[in-house]
């Protein structure tokens, strides 16, 4: 018999102690997302870690915005897991650490790509809309991806660095 109690048993946020940088697992009924991906020198046990997690595949990564301390580590995830699909924010940064992380999903194939705004992507039994798509912001931070989980029970607001009054239009909404 399928329960309700039962599926929402499997899905689990992990909000993952890197430090002073960010990256979180969103695992839910065998499907995975990674946002962010930490900083360069967290590359290993990021790694570890996903796997620790039982991570084969990742469906979705998604890079906010390309601070050092949100895709340091992305490389070495690309390297390490079967990728679905890297959704990233609008503009791009001229740094060794970002250019790693594109070249690491250029070698797989992948070709990671600005979401629509209000692009909805399903995870599991949950949704992510995407927000703030097209910032132009000069403030790399207030350009960061903002994504609106929402489940019959939760809704979660994710936001990279983007800064409150970037994300107060949805979280009042
Ligand atoms: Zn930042």
């Amino acid at each position: 018999m399928s329960s309700k109690f039962k599926l929402y048993n499997r899905l689990k946020y992990i909000f993952i102690d890197t430090g002073n940088s960010d990256s979180i697992l969103i695992k839910d009924n065998g499907k995975n997302m990674l946002i962010d991906g930490a900083e360069n020198d967290d590359e290993k046990s990021l790694v570890e870690y996903l796997k620790m997690q039982e991570v084969k595949k990742l469906d979705y990564i998604v890079l906010t915005h390309p601070d050092a301390d949100h895709c340091g580590a992305l490389d070495a995830v690309i390297k390490n897991f079967e990728i679905g699909i890297v959704l990233i924010g609008n503009g791009s940064a001229d740094t060794k650490t970002y250019k790693d992380c594109v070249q690491a999903a250029t070698n797989k194939n992948l070709k990671p790509s600005v979401p629509l705004e209000d692009k909805i992507v399903t995870l599991g039994n949950g949704t992510f809309q995407f927000y703030n798509t097209k910032s132009q912001s000069k403030d790399v931070n207030d350009r960061s991806l903002i994504m609106l989980y929402k489940n019959d029970e939760h809704e979660f607001l994710f936001t990279g660095d983007a800064g409150w009054q970037r994300c107060r239009k949805i979280y009042l909404r």
